[in-house]
């Protein structure tokens, strides 16, 4: 794993007595009425929490919530998670209002073995998103150890995720060193055949991520809003489609590289269409290549999703960043479901990035049938663009 140094090196010798700071990410969707929706984010950090207990640490967890933009928002309180995460785990799990100052030296102090304290949202304070060092080093006070299991926010360099590194010897969780694993493994020595299914409204968001996994797949296929961008870039009729005119040279620029390299580029051959972007509008099927000039696209049609499951019928690993089509509304989810479904049968390790991708597959009931889904979508992308995490690149090298 990225030669970082993770908790698993951490014995119990290493452990016993020593107060641990761990950034989990505990930023979970709450209903009207503040109550948790989804606690996968707080069950994700469970296994780092344990072992920690387990082996005789005081457990102070950091994280955000919403975004109360530096300042203090009531409904942005963290103890409806402390509250969640006590009956998860069954042990002590104290709540302080603050993150940090006098409130939390005195509640860390009273700590023993194997509890927990759940700090307040840090992002009460302006100083976190910037990063700043006095604030970073604050949040270390009193702190043995630094852990970051806060995979969804790696990619932002806040003073909880990456400053505090600075000041305390930094170490990679279980949710962490599993996503690296994964990710890592599946870009740079992939089982081969590598698929990728890149898919999504805008190329703009995501031409990082297509120009990086060029370099690293055997087969890519763009889909959804995207694929429409290409599909101009080659001469068709795209009809009303989305697409984004500055970005045709850049498609253009992909396709020449796919070309040069030897890499194999599908896009549709078929598009579900419409003239009004509803639900209920009537929807009919045609060529990818002959859009009707009225119509858009918003969904791959059969022709296509077949050619992508005869794709993955042979690969090794798949990685699927972005759906086919407009999956919210269920008329133009069938690509999209189509290819989860293929997914969840296929042998290949499959891996999926993006929190829209994720939350499609859970839709479709096949998140168990799954390799890996990353907790964090923007955090994976920009992995997938090949960049360093700043809280990743904050940890201890091995
Ligand atoms: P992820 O979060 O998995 O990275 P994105 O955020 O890039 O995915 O893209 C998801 C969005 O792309 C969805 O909201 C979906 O409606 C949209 N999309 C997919 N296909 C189309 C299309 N043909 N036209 C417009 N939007 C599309
Ligand atoms: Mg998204």
């Amino acid at each position: 794993m990225l030669n970082k140094k993770s908790i698993s090196d951490l014995s119990r010798a290493d452990l016993d007595g020593k107060v641990v700071f761990v950034r989990v990410d505990f930023n979970v969707p709450v209903d009207a009425n503040g109550v948790i929706t989804d606690d996968a984010r707080i069950t994700a950090a469970v296994p780092t929490i344990n072992y920690l207990r387990e082996n005789g640490a005081r457990v102070v967890l950091a994280s955000h919530y919403g975004r109360p933009k530096g300042q203090v928002v009531e409904s942005m309180r963290l103890n409806v998670v402390a509250d969640r995460l006590r009956e998860l785990i069954g042990g002590r799990v104290e709540k302080v209002d603050d993150c940090v100052g006098n409130s939390v030296r005195s509640a860390v102090n009273s700590l023993k073995p194997g509890d927990v304290l759940v700090l307040e949202n840090v992002r009460f304070y302006k100083e976190e998103e910037q990063n700043d060092p006095g604030f970073a080093r604050q949040l270390s006070n009193g702190m043995d150890l630094f852990v970051l299991d806060a995979f969804g926010t790696a990619h932002r360099a806040h003073a909880s995720t990456a400053g505090i590194a600075q000041f305390l010897p930094a170490y990679a969780g279980f949710l962490i060193e599993k996503e690296l694993n994964f990710l890592d493994k599946a870009i740079q020595t992939p089982q081969r055949p590598l698929v990728a299914i890149i898919g999504g409204a805008k190329i703009s968001s995501k031409i990082d991520v297509l120009k990086h996994m060029l370099a690293k797949v055997d087969v890519m296929v763009i889909g959804g809003g995207m694929a429409f961008t290409f599909l101009k870039a080659q001469g068709y009729e795209i009809g009303k489609s989305i697409c984004e005119n500055d970005k045709i040279e850049e498609a253009k620029a992909i396709m020449a590289e796919a070309k040069a390299t030897g890499k194999t580029i599908i896009l549709p051959v078929d598009s579900v269409v419409v003239e009004k972007f509803d639900n209920d509008a009537p929807s009919q099927i045609v060529s990818s290549h002959e859009i009707p000039v009225d119509k858009e696209g918003v969904d791959v049609g059969p022709k296509t999703v077949e050619i992508i499951k005869d794709v993955l019928k042979t690969a090794g690993t798949v990685m699927w960043n972005g759906p086919l089509g407009v999956f919210e509304l269920p008329n133009f989810a069938k690509g999209t479901f189509a290819i989860a479904e293929a997914l969840a049968a296929s042998n290949a390790i499959t891996i999926i990035g993006g929190g829209d991708s994720a939350a499609a597959i859970k839709q479709a009931n096949l998140s168990d049938k799954m390799t890996h889904i990353s907790t964090g979508g923007g955090a994976s992308l920009e992995f997938l663009e090949g960049k360093t995490l700043p809280g990743i690149a904050a940890l201890e090298n091995k």
